[in-house]
């Protein structure tokens, strides 16, 4: 069944509580816990609990839990006071953009400058 938890996943076992995450955040449909490899002073990844390999397929299949996640990313981004000063939302989508896990997340990036176009 579509959005099925997977056993080789890594952000499964981090929703199923299998790996250990510093979780930030949580809802009935997302869970928003920082990235182990920090590339701002805030950096959220905020997951649906549902298994999709990236952001598309999601709100392709649940634009209801697609939304969930950019309200719950702007409340991050709230919760560290980065709201004011501009955050990002990133969902890397495909090896080639630098997906290297394909479970849908958003990144939430902020408390520093950002360059435009981005690396
Ligand atoms: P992406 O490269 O867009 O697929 O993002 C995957 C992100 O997951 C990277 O920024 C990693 O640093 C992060 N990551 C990998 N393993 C973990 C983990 N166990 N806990 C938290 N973040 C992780
Ligand atoms: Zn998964």
């Amino acid at each position: 069944m579509a959005g099925e938890r997977q056993a080789d996943c890594l952000f499964c076992k981090i929703v199923a509580g299998e790996v250990p995450a510093t979780v930030v955040r949580e809802t009935e449909t997302t869970l928003a816990f920082r990235d182990i490899n920090p590339q701002a002073p805030t950096h959220v990844l905020v997951i649906p609990k549902v298994h999709y390999p990236d952001a598309a397929t999601l709100a392709a299949a649940e634009p209801g839990i697609a939304a969930d996640i950019l309200r719950e990313s702007a409340e991050v981004a709230a919760e560290d006071k980065t709201a004011g000063s501009g955050y990002r939302i990133i969902f890397n989508t495909g090896s080639g953009a630098g997906q290297t896990v394909f479970h849908a997340h958003a990144h939430v990036l902020g408390g520093r400058g950002f360059n435009w176009p981005p690396g």
